[in-house]
């Protein structure tokens, strides 16, 4: 049964499978380990860009390793999720540590080497060693879930401790004795390509013959969604303190949400007081009425954040240089030079804010 599912499998890649993705050229373990980070929650089409760009500026481990932090944030700005940049990031400092003048830096070729190293689970670290060496490694990410759970017609979520257990197994039962970087990524494009999550082009499946839920008319309904859970909502004030030289940028902790990002000054009431701290501590003199921007929600997997914007007129009180301002972690937006925007990684809801204000001519 294992062997007909990836045979079925790996004669459907052939035929139908994506063989153009960059990372299959070459497809070596850096480049393979950089595309499972970007692809985890984001889609192929999304990657694509993201990829060519990051590898065009980190070609490889060292290059990643000796680039600051804030150039690599800067080049996943958009993909979200920037925990995946950081850890990436200090995966290669570590590897580069490990491996002195070695060169190239060589990418660690056992499953628990891998998945001590930060942001790689067994996952991840077994599309690397399949898709990177040919290794025999089962997968299990979210689109492997979705096509075995519906194959097996699993009853209750997948992420259940007794069901997730069940579906290691099912996934090393099918995992064939050859073609392992073909037959891992012919079962992550079926989950992505035909087996969706709504509406499963199941007329096309390669497995539909002995697909259970197929055949029991239930592949709109499995696997079983989590029980629901309403997100708390939080609220919060951004300050969009505009002088001539633009909107004043802070950098976010290391750690954290955004961490390492430039964000807005960030107050947790609007009043009177803590807008007064807020430009003294950046020593900035208010020079006309704050006005109230309509209000922003960000979506977290764990809750909501509703930003409420506050544009407030400023003017410095003493001199401060144009541009990044490194000593304070601050720095004037110029939404006019793009050359900022490139250089710097933004969070995401304050690029749709600046992007706001460059619409309405007012980030210049
Ligand atoms: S037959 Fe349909 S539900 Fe079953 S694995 Fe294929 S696409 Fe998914």
């Amino acid at each position: 049964m294992e062997n007909r599912f990836a045979q079925r499998l790996l004669d459907w890649h052939a035929r139908h499978g994506r063989h153009d993705l960059p990372w299959q050229h070459p497809r070596d373990a850096y480049r393979v380990w950089v595309s499972e980070i970007m692809l985890q929650q984001t889609q192929v089409s999304t990657v694509i860009p993201y990829f060519n760009r990051f590898i065009a500026r980190f070609p490889n481990l060292r290059a990643l390793a000796d680039a600051p932090l804030d150039d690599v944030l800067a080049h996943w700005a958009g993909l979200g999720y920037y925990a995946r940049a950081r850890n990436l990031h200090r995966c290669a400092q570590r590897l580069c540590e490990q491996n002195g003048d070695v060169d190239p830096v060589p990418f660690p070729r056992q499953l628990d080497a891998l998945t001590a190293l930060p942001g790689i689970g067994r996952s991840t670290a077994a599309a690397i060693l399949a898709q990177a060496f040919g290794e025999r490694h089962a997968i299990l990410d979210g689109n492997v879930k979705r096509v075995l759970s519906r194959h097996i017609a699993l009853e209750g979520p997948p992420s259940r401790a007794d069901n997730e257990r069940r579906l290691w197994l099912e996934a090393e039962r099918r995992t064939p004795q050859t073609h392992l970087a073909d037959y891992t990524q012919a079962i992550m494009d079926l989950g992505a390509t035909l087996c969706l999550r709504r509406n499963p082009l199941c007329e096309r499946c390669p497995v539909a013959q002995d697909c259970a839920a197929r055949l029991q008319g239930r592949q709109h309904e499995l696997p079983t969604p989590k029980p629901g859970r309403t997100l708390p909502q939080r609220q919060t004030h951004f300050l969009l303190l505009r002088s001539e030289h633009g909107i004043l940028l802070e950098k976010r902790p290391p750690q954290g949400l955004w961490g390492g990002l430039w964000s807005l000054p960030e107050v947790s009431d609007a009043g009177h007081e803590a807008l007064a701290q807020a430009l003294s501590r950046h020593t900035l003199r208010l020079i006309g009425e704050p006005r109230a921007q309509p209000r922003l929600r960000h979506s977290f997997s764990h809750f909501h954040l509703d930003i409420h914007p506050l544009e407030i007129p400023v003017r410095e009180d003493k001199s401060h240089a144009q541009g990044v301002m490194e000593a304070r972690e601050t720095l004037w937006y110029n939404g006019a030079d793009p050359e900022m925007k490139a250089r710097i990684g933004l969070a995401a809801p304050v690029e749709r804010l600046l992007n706001r204000l460059m619409n309405t001519g007012e980030a210049e």
